[in-house]
């Protein structure tokens, strides 16, 4: 069995600057260290750094002092006005590119355009994006109608982890009916290269094991899209939700990672693939010898 590995796999530097900066504090000070929400959306790594002592929380009243890292995803200014009231020590360790959204955001919204994200609203970035504006920004996907009578000037930016495509069918959902477009196209170039190379994976293989979170959203985008070219797709956290079954008959397999998922996660899985390559050869050398005899 062939086991084909993306390019880029493992966390990206949104991902390991998080973690950095929430290690490094936790290094170099005594008090407690929490973090609003999931540092990044990979339970296994949530749960080794709450080992190190970096603990999420949900809420600012499950505590009263110390410092609160903001994670990756980002959070609003109000939000981050919220932590500095409360007396904790704020450490922003927002990625540079979730940063770089909410500032087009903003930036579009001062100069007159009625702005929308293209994105998950639930999500926490877009949550940030939402705060960051003063709730001056529409959420946009897919699936939502809108209508667009009336808007002259439009203004447009995305979710770190939407797919470009996405994005170009929302363009076209806007400009019959819009006379000033203004796009900023701020899909993050990690989640685009990961999304492009899925592609390519699930068209040469028969079937492809995405590792990462389950809430995470550039994992799950990438586990739509090696879906949508019509291959047998598996989304995984972890090597034991791995099934022997999924393997019979197939001899090309690719993995891939969403940008939260470490590298000792992505390691377990390879090797248990391996592993049970390793006795499939075996039942097969079995079937040959006892032919052969
Ligand atoms: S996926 Fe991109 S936007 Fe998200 S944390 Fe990583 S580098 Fe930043």
């Amino acid at each position: 069995m062939d086991i084909l590995i993306a390019e880029d796999m493992g966390f990206c530097f949104g991902v390991k600057r998080a973690i950095k900066i929430a290690r490094d504090i936790r290094r170099e000070t005594d008090a407690n260290v929490y973090t609003l929400g999931s540092i990044i959306h990979n339970p296994q790594v949530v749960q080794q750094l709450k080992e190190e002592g970096i603990v999420p929380i949900s809420s600012l009243d499950e505590v009263r002092e110390g410092y609160i890292v903001i994670r990756s995803h980002g959070v609003s200014l109000s939000v981050q006005k919220e932590i500095e009231e409360r007396g904790f020590q704020v450490v922003d360790a927002t990625c540079p590119l979730v940063k770089r959204v909410q500032k087009k955001a903003r930036e579009l919204v001062e100069e007159g355009y009625t702005v929308f994200v293209v994105g998950e609203k639930e999500h926490p970035e877009v949550q940030g994006i939402i705060g960051y504006t003063g709730g001056k920004v529409r959420v946009i996907n897919l699936k939502n109608k809108v209508n667009f009578e009336g808007l002259e000037k439009v203004g447009v930016v995305a979710q770190t982890t939407q797919s470009i495509k996405n994005l170009e069918s929302i363009m076209l959902k806007f400009l019959p009916g819009v006379k000033e477009l203004k796009v900023f196209n701020t899909i993050c170039d990690v989640t685009d290269k990961r999304q492009k190379e899925v592609i390519k994976l699930a068209l040469k293989s028969e079937l492809v094991i995405v590792i990462g979170g389950k809430k995470s959203a550039n994992t799950s985008r990438l586990a739509a899209l090696s879906l949508k070219e019509g291959c047998e797709t598996h989304h995984i956290e972890t090597d034991k939700e791995i099934k022997k079954e999924w393997f019979r008959g197939k001899e090309k397999v690719g993995i891939v990672s969403g940008s939260s998922t470490p590298d000792w996660i992505i390691e377990r899985v390879i090797n248990k693939l391996k592993k049970i390559d390793k006795q499939k050869e075996e039942v097969l050398h079995e079937r040959r010898d006892k032919f052969h005899n």
